[in-house]
């Protein structure tokens, strides 16, 4: 007998909870996301009963061209059957040719590129190339910021809570407010290796800084002799409604960190893409810093079709068009609540919600969850939803959202005057 779809989950969840982590468990099933995923098609997953739910959570914002794409599936399907793993001793063909892709698409047409396997391991590889580069140990970040969880990238992020319990963490890192270039200006000095920022700071609750503020933080970098890491591991490919997040401010950094989109919905993929300054030490020894599967050609065929769908579909255009519908609907949704909701703010389709606290955001979300819409809550600053679809998204979907989100709203604050 096949099992039933309600035994499916029990059973799922029971693993979930006995192997994975229990705390999880609990917490997603007390959420109200009481189901298990079965297939997804764009902006749609489906569970093992049936059910369809919008996905404007969007894998952490790393579907910008939605699930299963079909270019780029037929890209990786064609890839899987002739050579998914490299030898590394023959010429890797798709690597080069994202490589070379890359390096026109970037700003200031950064030369050089070494892929890895995601967000932290981009960061980690940006942080060491940085020191090699430059002589120097020291890095500033900004209070807040996220830029992964392995040691080094935990190392060089901005909340404590994150990295209180596996201290020491690498040494020479001072923080600072994000947004505020004088407070740059103060700490970064001739024992900087890098500064590293988010052009919109994601986890930390969708904060954009005034504008100005990379040129500002590139123009310290230069007078210092510092690195300047921008970390587009979720701004990147379109997100904020330009290819890049520091495209908005017209900046080139030394070390740009990608991941997430860059898989195109398909393949875990994450790159590092730098001026030559940057990569000395490769000179000195090709082998100095290394990845078994980063740069696989699977991951490249991805890459290669997420960045050509990317641009020949206009999709930052797109993601800038509807985050203003998306942005203008969920205003007008919160005005009747000003003591649920502090503030919604955004740019291109990188949306945040700012609720008076983290309950009442994870109330928000479990209403949402009800409705079948898939948000998530800021990992630095709980107290703000934060919404990320896919680009590819329809009008239709985002007002859908909205009106699930007012209805949403409403349940709770009734629930609170209960
Ligand atoms: N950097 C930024 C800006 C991120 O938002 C994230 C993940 O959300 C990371 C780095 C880490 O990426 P990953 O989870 O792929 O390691």
């Amino acid at each position: 007998m096949p099992k039933t779809p309600d035994e499916i989950f029990e059973e799922t969840f029971a693993w979930h909870a006995k192997h994975l982590s229990p705390a999880q468990a609990t917490l997603l099933r007390f959420a109200g996301f009481e189901s298990v995923a079965d297939h997804a098609q764009g902006c749609i997953v489906w569970d093992v009963h049936g059910r369809e739910y919008l996905d404007f959570q969007g894998c952490y914002g790393a579907l910008t061209l939605g699930h299963c794409h079909p270019l780029v599936v037929a890209a990786v399907e064609e890839q899987l059957h002739k050579m998914p793993l490299p030898t590394h001793m023959l010429f890797n063909r798709p690597k080069a040719e994202l490589a070379a892709l890359l390096a026109e698409i970037t700003p200031g047409n950064l030369q050089y590129t070494f892929f890895c396997n995601s967000g932290a391991e981009a960061v980690e590889g940006a942080i060491k190339l940085a020191r090699a580069a430059t002589g120097r140990t020291g890095y500033v970040t900004t209070i807040n910021s996220f830029h992964g969880k392995t040691m080094g990238a935990l190392s060089v992020s901005g909340r404590e809570r994150y990295q209180k319990p596996f201290e020491p963490l690498i040494p020479d890192v001072s923080r600072v407010p994000f947004g505020d270039p004088e407070a740059l200006e103060r700490v970064v000095g001739e024992k900087t290796a890098a500064v590293i920022l988010e052009p919109i700071q994601g986890e930390g609750g969708v904060i954009i800084p005034p504008g100005g503020y990379l040129r500002r933080a590139r123009k310290i970098c230069d007078t210092e002799g510092a690195l300047l890491i921008i970390d587009e591991v979720q701004t990147g490919f379109g997100r904020t409604g330009r290819l890049f997040g520091c495209d908005h401010d017209g900046v080139v950094p030394d070390i740009i960190a990608l991941a997430k989109a860059l898989g195109g919905g398909v393949m875990p993929i994450g790159a590092i893409v730098a001026r030559p300054e940057a990569w000395k030490i490769f000179k000195d020894d090709p082998y100095i810093h290394t990845s078994t599967f980063g740069g696989n050609p699977l991951a490249c065929a991805a890459g290669l079709a997420a960045v050509k769908v990317t641009i020949e579909g206009g999709l930052p255009e797109r993601a800038r068009a509807l985050g203003e519908r998306l942005l203008g609907g969920l205003k007008t949704s919160v005005q009747a609540y000003p003591h649920l909701v502090t503030e919604v703010r955004g740019r291109g389709l990188m949306v945040g919600v700012e609720f008076v606290s983290s309950d009442h955001a994870t109330a928000v979300l479990s209403e949402m969850a009800l409705r079948r819409i898939l948000t998530t809550y800021s990992l630095n600053r709980p107290e703000v939803m934060r919404l990320a679809p896919p680009l590819i998204v329809t009008e239709d979907q985002i007002d859908r959202v909205v009106e699930a989100f007012s209805k949403s709203l409403a349940a709770v604050d009734k629930l609170l005057h209960e």
